[in-house]
């Protein structure tokens, strides 16, 4: 099934204790498709300036991204720096966020985006998402949303008005605690999912992530990395590989949901070992299968079946 996301496509300039880059290939819609296009079609809508290289456009198309829908015009590409604390690599913080081009977008879909079956709201202006969400000629069967502090702490409002629209949102745990202004996650999930989305997913880095559907709670761990070089873009690939694997089977069951929150988990993996997409541009179909069965190997156990009890102290 046709997999459409919409978001940044950036010059990201990153700094962690590994290392930096100047001007790497970066920006939501870059990082998510690159990852989705491992499961299913994927097609991009963003915007780029007349500064950006001929050989990211063909970095997404060898990925098998369709970039019909990825405009270049006159100015310079969206712009973000960033630098992640020595000791903490959840601590992070912007430099400088240079919106350019993405100012003055106003994306128009072509006829078979605007079909798309399933739709990917990536981390953008809520006003670019409303605008694509708009324009669907067919109601897609899941629409689901990303966003970031940038945009929850000063767009409060047209950020609400997307939620309200969509079946599944992404944010991580200090994002969904500052937009609901609740300290703990599940009383911030029930908040969030009274507002619309049916499904709430909450990333939890290193510790993993946490599915809120209808009754159905279910965890994923983060995949046990032993050196995380750079953890720019883990989310957008996380989504990726959700959204991914649920256009690629076209199953929304909830055994099917949980299977694309394990595969979530094994694409942010590997985008952490490597600065902007270079780890991902490495890896193959079969390394996300290790690592899928990996995960299963890491947290099965007998259940407690009915005859079964736990050792009890005997006084
Ligand atoms: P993540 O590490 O998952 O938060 O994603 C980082 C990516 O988001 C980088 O590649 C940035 O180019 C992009 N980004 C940073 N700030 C913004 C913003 N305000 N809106 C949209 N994308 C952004």
């Amino acid at each position: 099934m046709s997999l459409l996301v919409v978001g940044t496509v950036a010059y990201d300039s990153v700094s962690t204790k590994s290392g930096s880059r100047e001007n790497a290939p970066g920006g939501s819609a870059f990082y998510f498709s690159i990852s989705s296009s491992f499961f299913t079609s994927s097609s991009l809508v963003g915007v780029v300036g007349s500064d950006y290289s001929e050989k990211y456009f063909s970095m997404l198309e060898k990925s098998g991204v369709n970039i019909d829908g990825l405009e270049k015009v006159d100015g310079e590409t969206f712009r973000w720096s960033g630098k992640y604390n020595d000791d903490d690599f959840n601590q992070r913080e912007t430099l400088e966020t240079h919106l350019n081009v993405l100012e003055n977008f106003n994306p128009t879909l072509n006829t078979s985006n605007k079909n798309s079956k399933y739709l990917f709201l990536a981390n953008i202006d809520p006003k670019i998402q409303n605008q694509v969400l708009d324009q669907m000629q067919t109601k897609p069967k899941i629409v689901a949303l990303d966003t970031m502090n940038f945009w929850i702490d000063d767009h409060q409002n047209n950020l609400s008005s997307v939620i309200e629209n969509v079946d599944i949102i992404f944010m991580d745990e200090n994002e969904i605690k500052s937009f609901t202004k609740k300290d703990n996650i599940i009383t911030a999930a029930k908040f969030v999912r009274q507002l619309g989305p049916r499904i709430v997913i909450v990333k939890k880095g290193e510790h993993g992530a946490i599915m809120f559907n209808e009754g159905d709670i279910f965890t994923a761990p983060a995949f046990p990395i032993e050196k995380v070089i750079d953890p720019t873009g883990a989310g957008d690939c996380f989504a990726g590989g959700f959204m991914g694997y649920l256009s690629g089977s076209d199953d929304l069951s909830p055994q099917s949901l949980r299977k694309a929150l394990i595969v979530a988990s094994v694409m942010g993996s590997f985008a952490v070992e490597g600065f902007s997409t270079e780890k991902l541009a490495q890896i193959t179909h079969s390394d996300i299968e290790d690592r899928f069965r990996g995960i299963h190997g890491m947290t099965t156990f007998e259940p407690l079946n009915n005859n079964d009890t736990l050792p009890k102290r005997i006084s």
